[in-house]
């Protein structure tokens, strides 16, 4: 039986494993933290966001220039497979209002857990503690293990190590240092910012119902100022453009017209302040009202000009937060240094998917979903490379 190896627990190592596995393979799963899947239950702790109920065109464009690489993947594994998938694993289903597909106990735990068990009935080996450091001169891969320097001369491999944040769950990128890659750029990230000591108070408050523009895209939702800037679901799915440099616009009232807003404030009683206005006639709340204050002084007068500040607020930021606490990241193993199959082209039998693969997408299921269908690929073609290397 040829010998396959897979390197990183995460969703991607344990798919490329079950389609190893599946295919009659030996396979040993190397993880380098004490149990697999850290990163995967931290997505649950938020609620995991396993996919969305979208046709697979729209799903795809969310990957932009990556989306015709991972195309193959996606068409083979994609938000229907991947609902198919977690069912057969035991787990009941819903969809939020905007598309998202939860687990209805939101948490990854009990999925993890039957994915492990699935793995360990097809026989699949499963080692923790061995972190890959590398290849040596006959090209085994070699591991730090609690027994000391170890080594596996796999037939085939599929490296799944992830990308760079969140490094202490385990994706720490070391690899990075003996394989080609684009640099890593955080991604699903909150943004810095100095505030004045007027919004100390509003530290931690979510500004609600708002719509956000930076380049060409727009989105409504929710985001949190914080102590040193602002980040939540509305601002890590505009991060990209922001993280490129876009300016960004808030819209504090976005079921109003400029002129709604401007009729509105026109109509308050003489002498009341500008805020009092903003208050009563808008019913904007204290952290909203906090910002036009912060972003906007000296207030306009005139209600238009107001009106305007309203509906298109510039809050200028100083830069993405720091790459460890971003959600993912951009950057990783070119699609060029892949075959279609996504091996290696200077390392034939080694294979790659995952995070660890550079492209980046908004957070809402297009990161799991991704690295499910990449890891299923990259597996299935590690197997077929065993079968093809045996005959
Ligand atoms: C807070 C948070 C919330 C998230 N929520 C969602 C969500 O709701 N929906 C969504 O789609 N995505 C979400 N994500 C993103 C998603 O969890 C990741 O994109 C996904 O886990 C990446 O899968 P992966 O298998 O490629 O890598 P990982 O899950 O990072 O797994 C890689 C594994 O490889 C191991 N490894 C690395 N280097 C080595 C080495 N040298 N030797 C041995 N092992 C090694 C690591 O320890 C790790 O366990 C979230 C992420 C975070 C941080």
């Amino acid at each position: 039986m040829a010998q396959a190896l897979v390197i990183g627990g995460g969703p991607a190592g344990l798919m490329a494993a079950g389609a190893l596995a599946r295919g009659g393979h030996a396979v040993t799963l190397v993880e380098q933290m004490p149990t697999m899947g850290r990163k995967v239950l931290m997505a649950g702790k938020s609620g995991l966001n396993l996919t969305r109920d979208e046709d697979l065109e729209s799903f795809l464009s969310a990957y932009e220039e990556a989306a015709p690489q991972l195309r193959p993947a996606l068409q083979g594994f994609g938000p229907e497979a991947v609902q198919d998938w977690a069912r057969d694993l035991g787990e009941t289903l819903f969809t939020g209002s905007t598309g998202r597909v939860f687990p209805v106990g939101m948490k990854a735990s009990p999925l993890l857990r039957a994915w492990l068990t699935r793995l360990a009935g097809q026989g699949v080996t499963l080692r923790t503690r061995w972190r890959w450091t590398g290849w040596d001169a006959a090209g085994a891969a070699c591991f730090q293990t609690p027994e000391g320097v170890q080594s596996i001369a796999a037939e085939a491999t599929v490296l799944a190590c992830g990308g760079a944040s969140w490094p202490r769950l385990g994706s720490d990128a070391a690899w990075a240092g003996w394989l080609p890659v684009v640099p890593f750029r955080p991604a699903n990230c909150g943004f810095r910012r100095r505030w004045s000591d007027h919004m100390t108070p509003h530290f931690g408050a979510p500004i609600k119902s708002v719509a956000l523009r930076a380049g060409n895209r727009v989105t409504r939702g929710e985001c949190v100022l914080t102590r040193d800037g602002i980040e939540g679901g509305a601002i890590y799915t505009l991060s990209r453009a922001l993280r490129d440099g876009a300016p960004l616009l808030i819209d504090l009232a976005p079921d109003l017209s400029v002129q709604d807003i401007a009729r509105r404030l026109a109509a308050g009683r003489p002498g009341e302040s500008l805020s009092n206005r903003l208050r009563k006639a808008l019913k904007l709340d204290p952290v909203k009202r906090a910002l036009i204050n912060e972003l906007a002084r000296p207030l306009p007068t005139d209600p238009l000009a107001l009106a305007e500040r309203v509906k298109a607020l510039p809050l200028p930021l100083e830069g993405a937060q720091d790459m460890a606490r971003a959600i993912s990241t951009a950057g990783g193993v070119p699609f060029e240094a892949l075959t279609e199959g996504l091996m290696l082209r200077a390392r034939p039998g080694v294979f790659a998917a995952g995070e660890m693969l550079d492209w980046e997408a908004p957070t809402g299921g297009y990161l799991l979903t991704a690295c499910l269908a990449t890891g299923l690929w990259a597996g299935r073609h590690a197997a077929e490379y065993l079968d093809g290397t045996a005959s």
